[in-house]
């Protein structure tokens, strides 16, 4: 083997294998309180977070890398933990504190009125992994700019939406990606969670950091 040959391009921690997915088996269940909310089949613990169901994947990283899918378990785990998208190591700087933060126009979203923030579906990014994630941005097609922010927190869910059928079985609206915040508890139980949304404070650009090379 060459020390010279091209590295391989590394799957990113975060994006889904093919041999990840499973079967969604969906119902609605009567709530102790009345009214129905989405559930599965084979209820476990740990199906709803943040109050809403959250689509079951397997995480073994098998099969062929999906690019442009990210795997639910790691991505959440990401986002609840501030890890690094593409190794999932600690992202924050143990310099300064602050973590750093890639932000591409299709996954980042301004909060009017709210300065030096914004709602991101994008998990962060270990300074040791900024090269490589920003050379992989012109591959998918997707601008970016580097931030650093001082704190996450989770703020809302990507997700699939159903509505209850005549025979008490769930039916997808057609409904995929929708923005549910964590404060919509009538929509969240209609929803079936792909992807925790976090939102950033305190944004700065990190100029510095997109430079390295
Ligand atoms: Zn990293």
């Amino acid at each position: 083997m060459s020390g010279d040959a091209p590295a391989r391009l590394r799957v990113p921690y975060v994006i889904a294998h093919a041999g990840e997915a499973l079967p969604q088996r969906l119902r609605f269940a009567r709530r102790p309180l009345g009214g129905l909310r989405l559930a599965y089949d084979d209820p476990r613990r740990g199906d709803v977070v943040h109050g809403v169901l959250r689509a079951r994947v397997l995480n073994n990283r098998r099969g062929a890398p999906q690019w442009r899918k990210l795997n639910t378990l790691r991505q959440w785990r990401c986002m609840e933990k501030n890890l690094c998208q593409v190794c999932g190591l600690d992202a924050t700087d143990p310099d300064t504190g602050r973590i750093p933060w890639i932000t591409t126009a299709t996954a980042f979203r301004d909060i009017p009125d709210v300065p030096n923030s914004g709602y991101t579906s994008a998990p962060a990014t270990c300074r040791a992994c900024i090269p490589e994630s920003l050379g992989m941005c012109p591959r998918l097609h997707v601008s970016s700019a580097v931030h650093t922010v001082a704190r996450s927190e989770p703020a809302a869910v990507l997700a699939d939406m159903f509505t209850p059928g005549p025979d008490g079985r769930p039916v997808h609206t057609g409904e995929h990606n929708v923005l549910v915040g964590l404060n919509e508890p009538a929509l969240l139980r209609n929803a079936l969670a792909t992807q925790l949304i976090v939102q950033l404070h305190d944004l700065q650009p990190a100029l510095h950091l997109a430079n390295r090379s």
